[in-house]
């Protein structure tokens, strides 16, 4: 199958026209793979722009870098020795390049072993999660134009007009089962839904979930990208109750379903990420204690909200319905004293004791005179 035209602009396309030349140069494949095949299947905006190479992204990138130097403005921001991959800004596009690889999973859940890099293509798309996910696009120019072969040996493309999210071998959820969060990203994000036979596998995997080795980390990374927006947030959050996908990190939630509003709400409220607060929930709800007592004075408060970050401060109010969490604040956080150490001095007092009890005893009444409403 082939693609005329990804849609970007000008400036972008002058990049990859360069990216496709020198890879002819040096006798190497380079692909548009994954999220950024299938979003522009789909028809929807490219976010990311990934380009992976069938040899060497480190040794492909820093020849490139040389060659184009005078033409195109280069800066190899970060390199990944042990994975061969590079992130790079292009004329001010970020733009990450990655080596084809292998990889294999010696324990359920644990971070991917890489076997082998620089692989055939065919086997670096065999490690990806959903076959809408396992699509390569192959560059080309002719007559200038850039030129995108079609790469999908599961027939993804296929999945994407049935909105069907499959994985590509029965091991799959086994080997990560962080793939069941991704695939929950792209339901509520797409409308995809899993198929029968991934239900199944899911199921089956949430009944003996084994988690002996299993990167939390990387649990706490996927639930941090499904929970950047709030909305979706507060859904996906539901969803992982609702459909029992806290097995793979514990046998039974300590979160429950009734914070997931407040938790929704607690992000613009406290400006705080929605990632930050609903994984908080989930993961740092033991640091939750007892609220103050309803009669507490301004100055009880501030004092015993004064070390809590935004999160935390959140996660009070949204765990315990606290809504002397919010007062703290909106009202109480930033209220500073009128008057400092050497003003009083200036006024007749000695330094000391007492000098330390007449600047709280200040501060105490400015606080306390702070209504709620
Ligand atoms: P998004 O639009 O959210 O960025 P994406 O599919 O590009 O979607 P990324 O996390 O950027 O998601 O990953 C890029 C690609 O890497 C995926 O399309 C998939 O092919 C592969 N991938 C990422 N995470 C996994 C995983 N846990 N298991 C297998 N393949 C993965
Ligand atoms: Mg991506």
């Amino acid at each position: 199958m082939l693609k005329k035209m990804f849609n970007f602009s000008k400036e972008l396309e002058v990049v990859f026209k360069a990216v496709v030349k020198h890879a002819n140069h040096s006798g190497v494949c380079a692909y548009f793979v994954g999220g950024m095949v299938r979003d522009f299947l789909m028809g929807i905006e490219i976010k990311d722009t990934d380009l992976l190479i069938e040899g060497s992204a480190i040794d492909f990138i820093e020849k490139f870098a040389v060659k184009y130097k005078d033409k195109l403005d280069i800066k190899i921001k970060s390199i990944h020795k042990s994975f061969d991959t590079a992130k790079t800004l292009i004329n001010n596009t970020e733009i990450d390049f990655a080596s084809t690889r292998e990889e294999n999973y010696p324990f359920s859940g644990c971070l991917p072993v890489v076997e082998k890099t620089g692989c055939p293509i065919k086997n670096d798309l065999k490690r990806r999660d959903f076959t809408v996910n396992a699509i390569a696009a192959m560059l080309s120019i002719a007559n200038d134009t850039l030129n995108y072969e079609i790469i999908d040996p599961y027939n993804g493309a296929e999945d994407i007009k049935k909105n069907i999210l499959t994985v590509l071998h029965n091991k799959s959820y086994i080997d990560d089962p962080t793939r069941i969060l991704r695939g929950l990203d792209f339901i509520l994000r797409f409308g995809f839904d899993f198929s029968p036979d991934d239900k199944k596998l899911i199921e089956e995997y949430l009944q003996k979930p084994d988690r002996e080795g299993l990167s939390l980390d990387r649990v706490k990374l996927t639930l941090k990208k499904l929970f950047s927006d709030p909305l979706r947030a507060k859904e996906a959050y539901e969803q992982i109750l609702e459909n029992k996908y806290y097995k793979i990190w514990e046998d039974e939630p300590s979160f429950k379903k009734d914070w997931a509003q407040r938790l929704y709400e607690a992000a613009a409220l406290f400006e705080t990420p929605s990632s930050e607060i609903f994984s908080g929930a989930i993961f740092e709800n033991s640091k939750v204690h007892k609220p103050l007592s309803s009669n507490a004075s301004n100055y009880e408060i501030y004092n015993f909200y004064k070390t809590f970050s935004n999160k935390d401060l959140a996660l009070h109010y949204a765990i315990l319905n606290d809504s002397t969490a919010l007062f703290y604040f909106k009202k109480l956080k930033n209220v500073k004293p009128d008057i400092t150490g050497d003003d009083l001095i200036k006024q007749g007092f000695a330094q000391g004791k007492e000098l330390g009890c007449e600047l709280s005893r200040r501060f105490k009444e400015k606080l306390n005179l702070i209504k709620r409403n």
